[in-house]
């Protein structure tokens, strides 16, 4: 018996875990998470293009860590982006009672 936990990790947690595991070096398309998940797989190839195309871009410049974290992000963003909504609740403050002062 395995105890799944030790080698699942939900979409969330493995994408999280990527920035950290790209800058350590280890074949990502190794990872158990990547083996058992399409959806991730579909996204490291995504990375992998953008991650390209800005070595193209800057083909003198090192990617940093960071440019990980911010395409990652910026991916996140767009996927959520649906779902965030801002309701601001206005704070109805009348203050209309200034009575001083009679005839
Ligand atoms: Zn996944």
């Amino acid at each position: 018996m395995t105890d799944p936990r030790d080698t699942v990790l939900s979409c969330e947690q493995f994408q999280a875990l990527l920035p950290e595991l790209i800058g350590s070096g280890v074949d990502i398309n190794r990872h158990p998470h990547m083996l058992s998940c399409e959806l991730c797989r579909e996204l490291l190839a995504e990375l992998e293009t953008i991650a390209e195309a800005a070595r193209q871009l800057f083909p003198t410049v090192e990617p940093p860590d960071d440019l990980w974290n911010q395409i990652e992000s910026a991916i996140i963003k767009e996927e959520q982006s649906s779902d965030s909504r801002t309701d601001a609740a206005e704070p109805a403050m009348k203050s209309a009672g200034a009575s001083t002062g009679s005839a």
